[in-house]
């Protein structure tokens, strides 16, 4: 696809953007560009890069009331020569057109979203910055522009990308995180959303939210409540184990869990490293006998966002169940997966792609 090219007037001055570099914390400075593409009588047409802006929506735009809305997430790398990558991204490609078919959303062809990340990233590259774990973190989504409130799939939509430079996620060094146990919420269900990336999973993931934070933990990790309790995921992370005779446990794919990349890289790193992974069934009743019996060493959360972070202490109501003895393999996963993305261990599996 061709892109046209109608940039900004008024770019960040190089001053303003370093000093927003210095610091990016996560999700709150844009970069200068967006990618838009307009789905329009069954094509995707005029695709294009423009300056980064409010969108003028009427208010009887269909996403704002039925939230047909998916997104993605990936990061884009400095590497030490100046040049720029991204992860997997066709994963990413695939994964948004799975979200699309759950959602009755037209399907994009895989290229043209990898080519649109290519053509923001080259337009905005010098937003990209090199600090030890930082990236820009890039936001594909497309949602529903039809002006119309009947119930049914929209006939229009906008695809668009826009960039972020991004710290690390939580804030400050990597700590374990506290997790509540949700048992007055589920995320998904069989036959739901669950396996698709899209908004309206995340509302429903911050009720709950709010939950663990006032019990004082950070993030909630949800159940299949209606069969065993067997863990599902964060609202927007997956879960591993790692035990004492060097196994990985992470929940298999029931359909509501989102599958995530990072997840499925590190099934492969994990096997590189001659550990055992099982993808399977795990209760929260096991994760407590594990953590309590020695069985289970570590636990951890991971996503493109937080990449890998260790779980820490686990509160079930009132019972708390103490962290897990150790991070040790956590951290070294943790190390091979950011060395590869930032190009300083060899990309033994090709997941690289070059943008700039
Ligand atoms: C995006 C997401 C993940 C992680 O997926 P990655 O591809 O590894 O970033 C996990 N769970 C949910 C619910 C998500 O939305």
């Amino acid at each position: 696809m061709e892109f046209t090219r109608h940039l900004t007037q008024t770019p960040t001055t190089d001053v303003e953007r370093d000093k927003v570099l210095q610091n990016p914390g996560f999700g709150t400075h844009f970069t200068d560009h967006q990618v838009i593409i307009d789905y329009k009588d069954g094509a995707w047409r005029n695709p294009r890069i423009e300056a980064y802006g409010p969108i003028m929506m009427d208010p009887a735009a269909a996403v704002l009331h039925y939230a047909q809305e998916i997104f993605e997430g990936l990061k884009a790398y400095r590497h030490a020569d100046g040049s720029v990558w991204t992860f997997r991204p066709f994963e990413n490609a695939k994964r948004m057109n799975r979200s699309a078919a759950r959602l009755a959303m037209p399907q994009l062809p895989e290229d043209v979203f990898v080519q649109a990340l290519k053509e923001l990233v080259e337009i905005d590259q010098a937003w990209v910055p090199d600090g030890d774990g930082e990236a820009l973190y890039l936001r594909p989504f497309t949602y529903a522009s039809e002006v119309f409130l009947g119930v049914r799939p929209a006939l229009e939509y906008s695809f668009r990308v826009i960039a972020s430079p991004a710290a690390n996620y939580f804030g400050g060094p990597l700590k374990p995180v506290s997790i509540w146990v949700s048992r007055n919420y589920a995320r998904a269900a069989a036959g739901g959303t669950g396996a698709a990336k899209c908004g309206g999973n995340y509302a429903a993931s911050l009720a709950p939210q709010l939950e663990a934070e006032a019990h004082g933990c950070s993030q909630s990790v949800f159940l299949d409540p209606l069969n065993d309790n067997a863990i599902e995921e964060l609202g927007g992370m997956n879960v591993c184990f790692i035990t004492k005779d060097n196994t990985l446990i992470t929940p298999a794919l029931s359909g509501s869990i989102l599958e995530g990349v990072t997840r499925k890289s590190l099934l492969q790193l994990a096997q590189d490293h001659g550990l055992k992974v099982e993808e399977r069934r795990i209760t929260i009743d096991e994760w407590e006998e594990g953590i309590n019996s020695g069985q289970i060493t570590e636990v951890f959360a991971c996503g493109t966002a937080a990449v890998i972070t260790p779980i820490g202490e686990l509160k079930d109501g009132d019972k708390v169940i103490p962290s897990p003895a150790k991070t040790d393999v956590t951290m070294a996963l943790r190390q091979e997966l950011l060395g590869i993305q930032t190009g300083v261990v060899e990309d033994r599996h090709n997941w690289l792609y070059q943008l700039v």
